[in-house]
């Protein structure tokens, strides 16, 4: 796509300027899409997708229509029930508002997004985390079924998706048991079945993230033609009269000034590649799994027009290993909770259960670090 400079006095204006290029910028992106209205979008690194492409790609989505068309009981009040006993009201950020506006939102994200071509299963086994808690249940999650790359042509390219093959969550914690347990076994089998019957019919399928990150794509870049400009680092919001109408943007080391008709969506996702931001908010240096644009560079820029910001000193944890020569953490799940084995501290003592959300056991290990 589109990663040339471009010169400072060309005259950009959209109808919406989408910051990031992850789940949270793309779907925002849709949206003004299927509104009729004009997108750019803008990806400060050299690939689109951001975390959201390296990621698991499952979706908690309670009273799903998905899990209505399927006849698996759920309700709005057991899914703003669920809200309330997890998270509660911790700040202005998590209102009874925010839970409703999400909860009321789900029917028509998924019915837009499946006019868009996006096809959705259930992940069936995947329990909310703390399914025991009011309102908790099993089998509320969705992911996409494996995604062609292929209709991307080269933007395919440009995708942050670690795994090139169509990968499910379903997939995950049986493949940790492919040699030793029949279930895993077919599962492994299912996995290779389904990639080699993917290249036999000329596709290229992804899964998990890198297929939600391809689907939105394909919708928004490629179908919905919205530019998408990579190594375009929005920098500054342009307000006039009390109203942010446009966006500074280093664009391949060229200040360029882009105007929005409607608004700025910031999409630009979280600080976990700031270490020294992380530092100074949450104490912890970490090892940080996620994409290299996540440096906090939209907070600095929403700060700046006046925005408020809640629960920075916490974050979605999880434990990760670091590989022995450098490179890119990675997030461990199923491997922690793998048959026969315990996770241990420096002094070889256990210190929590393994099979605990990713979020607990980030916090367990915090505690832990502190004691
Ligand atoms: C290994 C892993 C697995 C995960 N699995 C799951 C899962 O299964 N389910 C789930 O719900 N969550 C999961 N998560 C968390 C989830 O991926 C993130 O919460 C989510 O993707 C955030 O989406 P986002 O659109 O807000 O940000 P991102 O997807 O990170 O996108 C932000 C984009 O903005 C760009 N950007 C930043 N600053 C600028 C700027 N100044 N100008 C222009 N662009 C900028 C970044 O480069 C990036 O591409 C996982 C995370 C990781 C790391």
């Amino acid at each position: 796509m589109n990663t040339t400079a471009r010169k400072h006095h060309e005259d950009h204006t959209y109808d919406v300027v989408v910051v990031g290029s992850g789940a949270a910028a793309l779907t925002t992106a849709l949206g003004a899409i299927d509104e009729g209205l004009s997108v750019l979008v803008l990806e400060s690194t050299d690939k689109f997708g951001g975390n959201t492409a390296m990621s698991g790609g499952g979706l908690w989505l309670p009273n799903n229509p998905l899990m209505r068309r399927e006849r698996v009981s759920d309700s709005r009040d057991e899914a703003l029930t669920y809200l309330e006993a997890t998270v509660g009201e911790p700040g202005d950020a998590s209102n009874r508002a925010r839970k409703e506006a999400f909860v009321d939102g789900i029917e028509d994200y998924i019915t837009t997004t499946e006019r868009y071509g996006f096809e959705w299963t259930r992940a069936k086994n995947y329990p909310d985390y703390y399914p025991e808690a009011p309102g908790g249940k099993i089998g509320r999650s969705v992911e996409l079924k494996p995604v062609d790359a292929k209709p991307l042509g080269d933007l395919s390219k440009d995708s942050r998706a670690l795994l090139p093959f169509p990968m499910m969550n379903g997939d995950m914690y049986l493949l940790t048991r492919a040699f030793g347990t029949v279930g895993g076994f077919f599962q492994g089998a299912k996995l290779v079945f389904r990639t080699l019957g993917g290249l036999l019919r000329g596709r290229r399928e992804l899964g998990m993230g890198g297929a939600l990150a391809a689907a939105l794509a394909k919708a928004v870049i490629v179908d919905g033609k919205a530019p998408l400009w990579l190594n375009a680092r929005a920098t500054k919001l342009i307000t006039e009269d009390n109203r942010i109408t446009g966006v500074e943007v280093d664009n391949n080391g060229a200040p360029t000034i882009v105007r929005a008709r409607k608004g700025v969506l910031m999409g630009t996702g979280g600080f976990d590649q700031d270490k020294a931001r992380r530092l100074e908010l949450q104490g912890v240096e970490g090892n940080p799994a996620g994409s290299p644009g996540a440096l906090g560079q939209g907070i600095d820029m929403a700060r700046a027009v006046g925005a408020d910001m809640e629960y920075l000193e916490d974050a979605w944890w999880g434990a990760t290993v670091q590989p022995v020569e450098g490179g890119l953490s990675s997030f461990i799940v199923g491997e922690r909770s793998m048959p026969h084995s315990i996770m241990v501290d420096a002094h070889g003592k256990r210190f929590a259960n393994e099979s605990e959300s990713y979020v607990d056991l980030g916090h367990h290990m915090l505690e832990h670090d502190d004691a």
